[in-house]
């Protein structure tokens, strides 16, 4: 066991190495290093897929591995490296990532992608986790432009993407009646985000209580902003919720027994239907790293 001392330098001296690897001074005072990265790295959220082992993970001070199926970030090219190379990403647990990266800068945060079914190599991540990273970023960048007091959009400017922001937000609510397409996005997209990817569930128009998985997983308060562990917080409550409701009940000790029985039915029927993991679209794979 190393020494908590010896720990904390340890972990100063990754987040130098981080903030470097990005084109950043190695303070947050400091200025730009020399060179912008020829290569810009990405923070890529996606499942470990299958191997008898797990990977390491590359925090210096977590000596777990990265097991088959838990949710993982690889940030491509790897720590040190210069070009994009799948084999040698730097993979850490979403947790331990959080401890080196500062999520509460655009520098860190506008790095986050969730591989999905736009994006090449598909890595399983049902479309729960998606909606829920995008809107999380969404949600902490808005929160940064506040406190640094980067003016809003303009109204018109808002206006031109209000069908778009209706079609994220609203989905699935008896109160959304759009049938306008907005401009630009693709047909098969939009019936994808209206139906399957809905962040509402809902009973009709009577349902006073429509369920949204927004409301009930990521926290929107500008408390996001300081809470360090917030992107992996709000991914844990999803993924063991997601685990409950397709368990059998024989399955589930008692604890998780009660936190089924919490769950209702609306929500099971939400969590069900955002649980799917699509295939990935052939259209959208070939072009993401060209
Ligand atoms: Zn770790």
């Amino acid at each position: 066991m190393s020494s908590p001392d010896a720990d904390a330098d340890s972990l100063k001296i990754e987040r130098k190495r981080l903030r470097q690897h990005l084109g950043l001074g190695p303070n947050p005072s400091d200025p730009p290093a020399g060179h912008p990265p020829q290569i810009q790295p990405l923070f890529f959220i996606e499942r470990a897929p299958g191997s008898r082992e797990g990977a390491k993970c590359k925090l210096p001070t977590c000596a777990e591995n990265i097991m088959p199926g838990e949710l993982r970030l690889a940030m491509n090219p790897a720590l040190g490296g210069g070009s994009w190379n799948r084999s040698s990403a730097s993979l850490y647990h979403i947790r331990c990532f959080e401890k080196l990266a500062d999520f509460t800068q655009a520098d860190f945060l506008d790095r986050i992608q969730p591989l999905t079914r736009r994006t090449w190599t598909h890595r399983g991540l049902n479309v729960g986790i998606e909606r829920l990273v995008l809107e999380w970023k969404v949600t902490i960048g808005r929160w940064i432009d506040k406190r640094d007091g980067v003016p809003d959009e303009p109204e018109d400017e808002k206006r031109v993407h209000a069908d778009f922001v209706a079609l994220l937000r609203k989905a699935g609510s008896s109160e959304y009646k759009q049938r306008t397409i907005p401009t630009g996005l693709p047909l098969d997209e939009y019936h994808y985000l209206a139906g399957p990817l809905a962040p509402f569930e809902s009973d009709g128009p009577d349902d006073k209580e429509e369920w949204n998985l927004f409301d009930t997983y990521l926290d929107s308060t500008v408390n996001a902003l300081d809470n360090l562990h917030g992107l992996s917080t709000m991914l844990q409550h999803w993924s063991d919720d997601v685990e409950l409701i397709h368990k059998e009940e024989v399955e589930l000790d008692e604890q998780e027994g009660a936190a089924k029985a919490r769950l209702s039915k609306k929500a099971i029927r939400a969590l069900k239907r955002l649980s799917i993991i699509p295939m990935p679209q052939p259209s959208y794979s070939r072009s993401f790293y060209a």
